[in-house]
């Protein structure tokens, strides 16, 4: 069943979605104007996707204002609104070799890790507000003697989520689901890179039998779908996870419009410490490489900063790369692949640019370097490892966004601390210790909104997910996700 056969026959099979889900239709564009899909497997392209601009993401608005308005979701028994959420994902259940292949296919993703990671990852997620949807509680105020004073949630509106290209279909549930279970109307912009799940999702959920404009899909350019969203006058709040360039943009767009809500997930630089009383090298190696080559290093807690004590750095090296070594990149539909392509042509150019820097700045250059599988016409860099990068060095500094690992030594402990704040980041950190007092006095220390220790990325929907300085502000995950897709209201009687 799992062979490259199995996969392509599904992906041959596939009408692959390109079109927009607008009140409660899927559509065209207004203008009639349509992207090439392109996969980054093979350069080839996909399909033609509607390219939503100004007046789609308009009816888009319009359309879930209309639905919160009427309260078709908002007022739905909750106890409806969990069963229709929980039959969304049911029906990614039954969909997840179709969306697990979209996914690869989009994004040059492993299948395994579109079929194990992403798609179980997003319906998990998507269960999680499904529960909990009916465990909000609100507050009652302090007993006065003439007044019965309480504090309810109320959904915010319409909620605007713009998503990236590296999980396409987890970032839009960690958004969607949450929102959707506060009762709000969303309208979601998935990147013009991997626009595939998302409007697969789209699909399903009316399916579901989500009401028409609950949840609307409009595929496009950021410059045009993505800006128009965020300057529209009737969205109360944009979820965003994406680079900080754009984030800014999103804060100007809402200084621009209505002063609506802005909630960042931004990059990061995150540092991943090895001490050396680490607890046991050979796993600490392997979290090491797979924290930083998983997704072909598109990922914001990418561990690209190795930061090892020098008195075990030579032969924690000698351990990471020989794990390296293994992590070979190959064909996304084939299920044996480790790691697989980057998502198109500018993002592996951007890659290859900062090894080239590095090698400039004086890196020394410890595996691969190159672009590889250049005959298939898809966008595959190898695994990269650079010893002896400064602090200072543009590697240890930018965010690649690809599979390039910078490596520093450090002599003390507090040096690594130091070191590890040195950015202007803080999403994520990593570090390995016996040492109880140390492990604590960092995790205290380090600046980031998750800090891991004794093993990388303990990810899980339960805990909140976010940064810290430039990594961007408010979190998703977990029940305060739940809340920032709420106001809070104070009602008071008077006696
Ligand atoms: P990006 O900011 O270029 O694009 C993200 C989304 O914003 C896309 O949907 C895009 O179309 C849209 N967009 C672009 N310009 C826009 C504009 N002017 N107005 C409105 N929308 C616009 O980011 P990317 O390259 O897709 O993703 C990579 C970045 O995302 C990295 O920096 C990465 O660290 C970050 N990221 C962060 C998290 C997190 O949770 N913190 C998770 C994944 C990725």
């Amino acid at each position: 069943m799992t062979s490259l056969a199995h996969f392509e026959a599904i992906a041959g099979s596939i009408k692959l979605p390109g079109e927009a889900v607008i009140d409660g239709r899927l559509a065209g564009s207004a203008s009639g104007k349509t992207f090439d899909n392109v996969t980054p497997r093979n350069g080839r392209i996909l399909n033609r996707v509607a390219q939503c601009d100004a007046a789609d993401v308009d009816a888009a608005v319009r359309s879930a204002r209309r639905t919160f308005e009427n309260g078709s979701w908002r007022k739905l028994h909750y106890r409806e609104k969990k069963k229709i959420l929980l039959k969304l994902a049911d029906l990614m259940e039954r969909d997840i070799e179709t969306l697990a292949v979209l996914e690869s296919l989009d994004v040059g993703k492993p299948i395994s890790n579109a079929l194990g990671g992403d798609v179980p990852n997003a319906i998990r997620s998507l269960r999680y507000y499904a529960e909990a949807l009916d465990k909000i509680y609100g507050e009652v105020g302090p007993e006065a003697p003439d007044r019965f004073s309480f504090v309810v949630h109320d959904p915010l509106g319409v909620v605007g989520a713009i998503v990236p290209w590296n999980f396409p279909l987890h970032m839009a549930m960690w958004k969607v689901a949450p929102a959707l279970a506060m009762g709000n109307s969303v309208v979601l912009k998935p990147a013009e890179q991997s626009p595939l799940t998302a409007l697969k999702l789209g699909e399903l959920a009316l399916e579901a039998g989500l009401p028409p404009g609950a949840l609307n899909v409009v595929p496009g350019f950021g410059t045009e779908a993505g800006k128009a969203l965020a300057l529209h006058n009737d969205v109360d709040m944009i979820a965003f996870t994406g680079s900080g360039a754009v984030g800014r943009l999103l804060m100007q767009y809402s200084g621009q419009s209505n002063l609506k809500r802005v909630s960042l997930e931004l990059g990061g630089k995150s540092p991943h410490i090895i001490f050396a009383d680490c607890p046991d090298l050979d796993r600490a190696a392997t979290e090491a490489a797979w924290g930083v080559f998983y997704n072909s290093g598109q990922v914001c807690t990418a561990g690209s900063r190795l930061l090892v004590q020098e008195s075990i750095a030579d032969d924690f090296l000698d351990r990471l790369i020989r794990i390296a070594r293994k992590i070979v990149a190959g064909d996304p539909l084939e299920p044996s692949t480790a790691t697989g392509a980057m998502v198109n042509e500018e993002q592996m150019k951007t890659a290859l640019r900062y090894i080239e820097t590095a090698k400039r700045e004086g890196g020394s250059l410890a595996l691969g370097g190159s672009r590889t599988l250049a005959d298939t016409g898809g966008f595959y860099v190898e695994p990269t490892v650079f010893d002896q990068v400064k602090p200072e060095n543009t590697l240890a500094r930018e965010e690649v966004f690809g599979p390039v690992l910078a490596v520093t030594r450090f002599k003390e402990p507090d040096d690594a601390i130091r070191i590890a704040n040195d950015t202007n980041y803080g999403l994520a950190a990593g570090l390995w210790t016996k040492d109880i007092s140390l492990a604590h006095r960092a995790a205290r220390e380090i600046r980031a909104g998750l800090v891991w220790i004794n093993g990388w990325d303990a990810c899980d929907i339960t805990m909140p997910f976010g940064g810290f300085k430039q990594s961007g502000f408010g979190r998703d995950r977990s029940l305060h996700a739940l809340h920032k897709y709420a106001d809070l209201k104070s009602v008071s009687i008077t006696f």
